[in-house]
């Protein structure tokens, strides 16, 4: 068996240690003669693995007593509705900062349910800045601001922190959450799909202020009501259990191994520099992204000639770097640099780019 290097958007690469772990573990979860995918979410043993999970992630983030940590489903697209459905049902607006895909997606989910308020866009320089705070312009009523920390397609992620005064911060995280620590207690919402930097699909992370439960508009489906969520520790249906166990292994992997939030941004920005360093040193390869706004999770670049796209690609591959293409809307290529990506899996990147350079360039 040989794994290669994994540098894809989502589903995307797990830690080794954890995949070993869950493999020692799939038959018979300690002791106890069944998998954990075998287990009711109501025994004794799962609801363990479940809290130990968010005991972990409430560690990791430093979570305060008056947040909710909800693990749901339906990815980070279902919070695109669930959001304005909780948020919404006392009036007033949602507000949105535009800077790619993803935050347009949110917007236009968000219009089924109302007006809502362009608060900035940059799609005007073709999304390759974050608006500067000043550019970002509240409406009077203003519900919450929701932005979207790391545009995982374009490569764009906040360099900052948007300031909205007592407007609740709802932020789309799912492409950088646990890639460095953050100060949950500037947030109202925090939501990530867990396929990117955290566990396996399937399971949806949503972190909220509690005085943010109660504001759900009455046609929230109960299975998207976080409040009713919350009130049922995550299990008002059956959850998805395996997806919450291997995101627990991920967050123990942080915790133990790696060190700490603190200890994984140092090797992500690490990881980042060299990378974008390999590509601004070079005539061949280019990245459009405002420096101070480029992305240590997904780092987008091109080739001088678009015709080696399908060559580089090939010969990546054949050297055991996958799934280096970019989002099928963009092209070019795309290397996702998440948590579990080893920096020795970007130091071969490196290298590979280096020597295809010398070879086509
Ligand atoms: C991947 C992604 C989504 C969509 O996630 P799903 O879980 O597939 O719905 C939304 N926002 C961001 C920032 C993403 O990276």
């Amino acid at each position: 068996m040989t794994r290669k290097y994994n540098f894809c958007a989502g589903p995307a690469a797990l830690p080794e240690a954890v995949l070993l772990k869950a493999q020692a573990e799939m038959l018979d979860w300690q002791g106890r003669g069944l998998s954990v995918m075998e287990m009711s979410h109501r025994s004794e043993a799962f609801v363990a693995i479940a809290e130990q999970a968010e005991q972990d992630l409430r560690d990791l983030l430093q979570v305060p007593d008056n947040y909710k940590v909800l693990f749901m489903q339906g990815g980070a697209s279902s919070q695109f509705a669930m959001v304005p459905l909780n948020l919404l049902g006392k009036g007033g607006t949602g507000n949105y900062v535009k800077t790619g895909v993803w935050s347009k997606k949110a917007i236009a989910e968000a219009k089924r349910y109302n007006p809502i308020h362009l608060a900035a866009d940059t799609e005007g320089n073709s999304f390759t800045s974050v608006p500067a705070q000043n550019e970002i312009v509240l409406s009077d009523d203003a519900s919450y601001l929701h932005f979207t920390s790391n545009e995982t397609i374009g490569g764009l992620q906040f360099d900052y922190l948007p300031e909205a005064g007592d407007v609740p911060l709802v932020c789309d995280m799912s492409s950088d959450i646990l890639a460095a620590p953050l100060n949950v207690g500037d947030y109202g919402v925090i939501y990530a799909g867990a396929q990117k930097n955290i566990g396996p699909a399937g399971l949806t992370l949503v972190i909220i202020r509690d005085d943010l439960l109660d504001q759900a508009m009455e046609i929230t489906p109960s299975m998207m009501n976080y409040r009713i969520a919350a009130d049922n520790d995550s299990m008002y249906n059956t959850p998805p259990t395996y997806a919450w166990y291997l995101s627990g292994l991920v967050f123990d992997w942080l915790k133990n191994e790696v060190g700490g939030l603190e200890k994984m941004a140092e090797i992500n920005t690490r990881k980042a520099n060299k990378l974008y360093s390999a590509i601004d040193n070079s005539s061949f390869y280019g990245n459009p992204i405002a420096v101070a706004n480029r992305s240590q999770m997904n780092v987008p670049f091109t080739l001088a000639d678009a015709a080696l796209d399908k060559v580089f690609l090939q010969e990546a591959e054949q050297n055991g770097l996958l799934n280096l293409a970019g989002h099928r809307s963009v092209g070019g290529m795309r290397a996702s640099i998440y948590n579990a990506v080893p920096e020795q899996a970007v130091d071969a990147l490196i290298a590979f780019m280096a020597d295809f350079e010398q070879r086509h360039g």
